[in-house]
């Protein structure tokens, strides 16, 4: 064989040499782009196999979207500007939709309403009128406007219902309600009704003394029918003092009584004291009966239909709620509210409540049980969630709910992640922040699936009414031991009236008012509580 010559070579080479440079120019994009499309293929398998579960398709995925309902069926007016309380017309993107649909006659009273409170509100002809008869003292002449002065009072739940009340009763006696915006009112809510102002504003006459106003007050109803000061032959004040708060006598409680009401029917101004949800009550007044029938056909809907209605939380409520939801909510396949509300003496958290609160989620069946060993199987790449939402004013109790789901695995394995937005040790009604906080946790209770709430608690009854929850109620704990059941399911989604009369106005005699109509039961979490039920016609 010949060998062969440098200068051959050196072409020889030089060929070989360009053979390679152009095969790896050719080569080198091909295995580039191929292995960006193996990594991109390998990534987005790796994505799958990791993702976090996605938000159920009815609620916050459609966030960025126009809501669909977002006057929900006609309730809410569209003469807002939307910006200026966005929580208005956006909620409905964080609920299922609500299958209580309003009565069109509830829908038409509610538009009539809104003109009535744009004629009358702060600062109109008509108000500065009626405000010259109020300082007169006496009722002079018929009254274009007349007027129902809630006062603020008691914890944030409590006013909610009480706000909700006075509503209801200004509709029912065609009065402008006024709400005495307290503390933060402002703050808290937006305004309701388009064009016009609910608060009563700073320079009311009245305003200052509110204070004073209790069971002494010479202009209070209930004093004034026990001396007998009060009738329709005599000249009517032109304001009057409902005190309808717990410690209520049975002079104020006449105030449920048709003959009384034709006499307040006259009075241009009532100012109004109460921390009960007294609607229940209405319903047993017949001269109230037909009309409520019209506005409520469906009775348990009701409080769902006016909370929805009038408490739209301001843009900086909104911010703290739809934050921490997408934070921690959102992504769960199931969202479950836990809201404990201890009425027991000392600070807690107490083993009797602990035990309540796990025996009620696992014996419903809400939250799986854990294994208290690992079984060694591989476990699913994508697993259910659900987000618990914990509201309480102490931690233990989240605390423990948190440590049992991460120590152990679930049975089902399902993965459970618990959470509670804020730990505010004890009430504070009337702080701002606490009370947006507080706010914020019923809000963002009212987006749960399903809902535990605690006895007597109103807090609770708001959560349950806005977010249409039938809620497994945590009975109240006797004697410092866990009740047996631990909780069971409400009757219905209304709140319970604490407080009502037991007394019978045509025979003036006691008589128990839980017995009196089918759609007035006595309440499921306090037996001498009265609450409405019944979905449809009973
Ligand atoms: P009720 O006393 O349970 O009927 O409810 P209220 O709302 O009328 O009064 C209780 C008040 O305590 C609330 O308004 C809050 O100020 C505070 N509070 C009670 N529970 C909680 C809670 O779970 N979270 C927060 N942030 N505050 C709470």
């Amino acid at each position: 064989m010949e060998k062969p010559s440098v200068t051959k070579r050196i072409g020889s080479d030089m060929t070989r040499f360009t053979g390679i440079l152009a095969a790896c120019l050719i080569i080198l994009p091909l295995f580039l782009t191929l292995s960006v499309l193996y990594r991109h293929h390998s990534l987005s398998d790796a994505d799958e196999a990791f993702a976090v579960p996605r938000a159920p398709k009815e609620t916050y995925n459609q966030v960025s979207e126009e809501p669909k309902d977002k006057l929900l069926s006609g309730l809410l007016s569209p003469n807002f500007n939307e910006k200026s309380c966005l929580s208005r017309y956006q909620s409905v993107l964080y609920r299922k939709t609500s299958p209580h649909k309003p009565s069109p006659y509830l829908i038409s009273r509610l538009r009539s309403y809104e003109k009535l409170h744009k004629r009358c509100g702060p600062h109109t002809e008509a108000y500065n009128k009626a405000l010259e008869q109020l300082k007169s003292g006496d009722k002079i002449g018929d009254s274009e406007c007349n007027y129902i002065v809630w006062i603020s009072y008691s914890g944030l739940g409590n006013k909610i219902l009480t706000l909700a009340s006075a509503f209801l009763y200004a509709l029912l006696t065609n009065r402008v309600l006024l709400a005495d915006p307290g503390k933060d009112l402002d703050i808290l809510f937006c305004e309701p009704f388009p064009q016009t102002s609910w608060l009563l504003p700073s320079d009311f006459p009245l305003k200052g003394n509110f204070d004073s106003f209790d069971q002494k007050f010479s202009h209070c109803h209930g004093s004034m029918l026990r001396e007998k000061r009060l009738s329709s032959t005599r000249t009517l004040p032109s304001f009057l003092y409902l005190h309808l708060a717990h410690d209520y006598n049975e002079h104020d409680k006449l105030f449920f009584c048709d003959e009384e009401q034709s006499v307040l029917h006259k009075v241009p101004w009532l100012i109004l004291r109460t921390n009960n949800y007294f609607v229940p009550f209405l319903f047993l007044m017949p001269s109230f009966e037909n009309e409520l029938q019209k506005l409520f056909p469906e009775k348990e809907a009701l409080f769902h239909h006016l909370g929805r209605y009038i408490f739209h939380p301001t843009n900086d409520v909104w911010g703290l709620i739809t934050r921490y939801y997408k934070a921690y909510l959102a992504k769960a396949d199931e969202r479950i509210g836990i809201q404990i509300r201890s009425f027991e003496d000392g600070q807690g958290p107490f083993n009797y409540v602990m035990d309540q609160i796990k025996s009620c989620f696992l014996q419903e069946k809400l939250l799986p049980e854990i294994k208290m060993q690992e079984s060694g199987k591989i476990p699913s790449k994508n697993p259910k969630s659900k987000a618990v939402l914990v509201t309480s004013l102490t931690a233990g109790y989240y605390e423990k709910v948190r440590d049992m789901y991460w120590q152990y695995p679930t049975g089902t394995g399902e993965v459970i992640g618990v959470y509670q937005p804020s730990q505010e040790t004890f009430q504070q009604t009337d702080n701002k922040n606490h009370d947006m906080k507080a706010l914020a946790e019923i809000y963002l209770l009212s987006f749960s699936d399903k809902l535990i709430t605690s006895a007597w608690s109103t807090f609770g009854y708001v959560a349950q009414g806005l977010g249409g929850l039938m809620p497994w109620i945590m009975y109240k704990p006797e004697n410092r031991t866990t009740p047996a059941p631990a909780c069971g399911r409400g009757m219905s989604m209304e709140p319970c009236f604490h407080a009502p009369p037991f007394y019978d106005c045509k025979t003036k005699r006691g008589r128990d008012t839980g017995l009196v109509v089918p759609h007035v039961r006595h309440c499921e979490d306090m037996s001498w509580g009265l609450k409405l039920v019944g979905r449809n016609e009973l």
